[in-house]
């Protein structure tokens, strides 16, 4: 009867013990049920990255005297510059140049230091790629114009936090009238033609004043 009964209290415990996992579990989706989303539903929306994000590195061949600045202050010597010396000229003649992106750590030392501004951090952050190989990036690469988030017409680029309202970061009780701190670029866009289209109606209509108090024009 003693061993039944102590079958029991432990059938019972487990059964409080599930119940309160249950309801823990519960208590986080119910929580998260009421918060205003934070993450971006990429591919189809991006984040705008900011003024000063350091992206792939963009580079002007013509520019480039493979005086190798961007060799010595990077912290893995990673650009590889490839030239010959001209003997009759007695100038350095650039053949290629690269950057193994697979390897960049982005810092912008190469950048920072090339003495004719020939290299320059994009807003680039897409380089994901199947065969590490293709990360390292030939003169050519590196001088495709980098792709930009706002331009592309089948995304929604979005600023960081949009969803949430100034100052908060906290996405929790919330009042879903709340206004969003960002703004879309199709909501700025709309702004920008309603101002326009409201410039455009005070001046028709101060050109009718105009017209009416010179009846001679
Ligand atoms: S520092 Fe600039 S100019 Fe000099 S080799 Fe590097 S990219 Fe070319
Ligand atoms: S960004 Fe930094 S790590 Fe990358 S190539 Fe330039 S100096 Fe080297």
């Amino acid at each position: 009867m003693l061993g039944f009964l102590e079958k029991v209290a432990d059938y019972t415990k487990e059964v409080v013990s599930a119940a309160k996992y249950l309801v823990d579990g519960l208590g986080v989706t119910f929580d998260h049920m009421r918060r205003r989303p934070v993450t971006v539903q990429y591919p189809y929306e991006k984040l705008i990255p900011s003024e000063r994000y350091r992206g792939r590195i963009h580079y002007e061949f013509d520019k480039c005297i493979a005086c190798e600045v961007c060799v010595r202050v990077c912290p893995i010597n990673l650009p590889v510059v490839d030239w010959v010396m001209n003997k009759e000229t007695k100038k350095k003649e650039l053949r290629n140049y690269s950057i193994d992106f697979g390897a960049c750590i982005f810092c912008g030392n190469c950048v920072e230091y090339c003495p004719t501004n020939c290299l320059s951090m994009t807003e680039e952050y897409e380089l994901a790629a199947f065969d590490r190989h293709s990360l390292n990036y030939d003169n050519v690469a590196l001088g495709r114009l980098p792709t930009s988030v706002t331009s592309d017409p089948s995304v929604r680029s979005l600023r960081e936090l949009a969803y949430l309202p100034e100052g908060i970061i906290d996405p929790h009780e919330l009042n879903a009238n709340q206004k969003r701190a960002g703004k879309l670029p199709s909501q700025i866009i709309n702004e920008l033609k309603a101002e326009k289209s409201q410039e455009e109606d005070n001046n028709h209509s101060s050109n009718m004043v105009s017209n009416k108090s010179n009846p001679t024009n």
